[in-house]
């Protein structure tokens, strides 16, 4: 079954509206084109949905089944959330071992964030820095510039602790991205960003991004 992307393929029947999101129904009516029988009459109807890679399914989604071959056609803007949310659940082990001093950096940058976080916070805060980094020209610059204070300590420490993450495909896009640009390996690339978040967050006495990551500290409790 191919899915085809909704604002492409389907014209809703009837009179166009513009901005404004039309709440699709169970039966309602529209067009779209269908890989084997072209462009075709649909009817909405809720299918258990299975992704583009074949890893499993969502179910009891709301989609625009042809009235021709019963394949599955469109899928309406409502019912794409539930899609995403669902393949970004999908997670990657990402499994490191770095020098002890690391792992206490980012808890304690995750501690000057709010007291009562636990290590789960961990992933959110190395996650929230990397997208940050990724995305942001300015952030990138200041990233690749910053050395690593904790690199002396690093180096000469016997203890190494796990660090074992479960991130989305997305994020998991982001470390390859980043490593790519900084040319280092997944656990390198670590620990330069944690490092990045002890300069900005634990040894500075204004962090910038302060705020934002209480919000998230929030958020994820
Ligand atoms: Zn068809």
């Amino acid at each position: 079954m191919i899915q085809i992307p909704f604002s492409s393929a389907f014209i809703a029947r009837g009179r166009t509206q513009r901005h404004v999101m039309k709440l699709y129904l169970p039966g309602d009516t529209g067009q779209a084109i269908c890989e084997k029988d072209g462009l075709t009459s649909m009817t909405f109807a809720y299918r258990d949905v299975p992704f583009e890679n074949g890893t499993g399914y969502v179910r009891d989604i709301l989609v625009g089944v042809c009235d021709k071959c019963g394949a599955v056609i469109a899928t309406p803007p409502q019912s794409t959330p539930a899609i995403r949310a669902k393949r970004d659940k999908a997670s990657v082990p990402v499994e490191t071992n770095l020098p002890a001093i690391y792992i206490e950096a980012l808890d304690l940058a995750a501690y000057r964030i709010d007291a009562q976080l636990t290590p789960d916070f961990r992933k959110r805060l190395l996650m929230y820095y990397l997208h940050d980094c990724a995305t942001n020209n300015a952030s990138l610059t200041k990233f690749l510039a910053a050395s690593d204070q904790l690199a002396p300590i690093g180096k000469t420490s016997k203890l190494r602790k796990r660090l074992s993450l479960k991130v989305t495909a997305r994020n998991q896009s982001e470390i390859e991205k980043m490593a790519q640009i900084c040319d280092l390996n997944t656990t390198a690339l670590l620990q330069k960003l944690i490092a990045y978040i002890h300069s900005e967050i634990s040894t500075v006495e204004k962090p910038h991004h302060l705020k934002a990551l209480r919000t998230l500290a929030l958020v994820a409790a």
